[in-house]
């Protein structure tokens, strides 16, 4: 076929992927790849090693020949194994056989949930800031994303009013991610049950990712389908990237009702058939026997975001103390600096890489996200780099640094 005038680029791809914009993280990435010596607390993943007795359960796996697709479920002992995981930790209990289906991690879950709910032009609501795949997971489904903003003043942490005021005729869904990426916030059961309670009147569903759900401190985890009434309307996720190291094995869980299960599990096998058999073992393996792996994680995150919460109060920088996942949110508005220039100059200049707010949504701008899974030895060298760069760029730009105390925590 011969190319004619109208065969552009914008012909050629669909609206729907013309419509998601290229990850704000990504593009960072490749701006290190041609850097050496650059501290990176932007990759949102532990440095942690995965526990060698996970891997070696898919080593043996392997071994015995176990090398062919699961279930499209999952293996029936890993769907076991996690409902009685969610059973001890939050009180609820999914049937292995048509509630739980073992997912390439959250991620795919994401896109499974949205594809089974949403009808185009579905709104789904969702804290701003998000995660990034939160908003592509919407579009790709034809659902419209309305982002419901969240303050710094209010720690990132969603109200039911806010929600309220912009649930419409065409509202179908409410996306949760707690503790959340990037800010770190965390809720209380209270303000989690004011949401219930709006979802239950409004007839709405929620999609609530709850990745983090090991790494809170402080604030104890509620679990959003464990809330009154909410098994029914919820689709829960989660999974082993975050709590056990494991992020390159690709495995997570989606939890729901055996109908909207069902609806999820049509897009499963047809996109992916079943999650990679290895890393289903390795998987059960860390359920089963790596909770004082998962503690041991958790307990160091938590030391390191001690350490960083105040030193970048400290430099100016207004950090609201995190309440989970293993992010600090800092504002960087007191440099005069938009949060891109920020992080460009501060990658050019001091060699260390943070990713800007505003890749994370509109209420992202102003602030960087600083990921503390780095070793603390990086931690304390990257947080000298930053006061360095600070103080350079105090000395060429005259003018306070001083961020508002009243926000102060940590
Ligand atoms: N959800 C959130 C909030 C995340 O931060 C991430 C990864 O950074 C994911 C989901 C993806 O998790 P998984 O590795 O299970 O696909």
């Amino acid at each position: 076929m011969t190319e004619g005038p109208h065969t552009t680029q914008r012909h050629r791809l669909s609206k729907k992927v013309q419509a998601i914009p290229a990850s704000g993280i990504r593009r960072f990435f490749d701006l290190i790849a041609n850097m050496d010596g650059v501290i990176s607390l932007g990759v949102g993943e532990p440095d942690f090693v995965t526990p060698e007795r996970f891997a070696r359960a898919a080593f043996d796996a392997v071994r015995r020949g176990e090398t062919h697709y699961t279930s499209n479920y999952g293996l029936p002992e890993l769907r076991e194994a996690i409902a009685d995981h969610l059973e001890r930790l939050y009180g609820i209990r999914y049937d292995p056989a048509k509630e739980i289906v073992v997912t390439i991690g959250v991620s795919e879950g994401l896109l499974l949930a949205t594809h089974a709910i949403l009808d185009p032009d579905d709104e789904l609501l969702c804290p701003d800031p998000y995660y990034v795949a939160y908003l592509p997971a919407c579009i790709l489904a034809g659902g419209a994303f309305v982002p419901v903003p969240t303050a710094m003043e209010h720690a990132f942490r969603v109200s039911a009013p806010d929600l309220e005021a912009r649930v419409t005729d065409r509202t179908k869904a409410i996306l949760l991610g707690y503790p959340a990426n990037p800010t770190g916030a965390q809720m209380t059961r209270e303000e989690l049950a004011e949401i219930a309670d709006l979802a239950a009147r409004r007839d709405l569903l929620v999609i609530s990712d709850e990745i983090y759900d090991r790494l809170s401190y402080g604030i104890p985890h509620t679990c959003f389908a464990s809330l009154p009434g909410m098994r029914e309307r919820t689709v829960l996720l989660g999974g082993f990237s975050k709590a056990y190291a494991m992020t390159g094995w690709r495995v997570g869980w989606a939890c729901a009702p055996a109908d909207i299960l069902e609806a999820m599990m049509k897009v499963h096998q047809y996109i992916i058939m079943s999650a990679p058999t290895p890393s289903q073992y390795a998987a059960l393996e860390a359920i089963r026997n790596g909770e004082e792996d998962a503690q041991r994680f958790r307990a160091e995150f938590d030391a390191r975001r001690r350490l960083i919460v105040p030193a970048l109060n400290d430099m100016g920088l207004t950090t609201v103390e995190p309440g989970g996942a293993f992010y600090a949110f800092p504002s960087i508005r007191s440099t005069g600096l938009d949060d891109v220039e920020f992080a460009e100059r501060l990658l050019q200049e001091a060699k260390v890489a943070v990713i800007p707010g505003s890749a994370f949504g509109e209420c992202g701008r102003g602030h960087v996200r600083v990921c503390y899974a780095a070793p603390r030895t990086a931690l304390e060298e990257a947080l000298e780099r930053i006061r360095g760069f600070l103080n350079r760029l105090q000395s060429a730009e005259p003018g306070e640094l001083a961020g508002d105390p009243s926000l102060r925590s940590g």
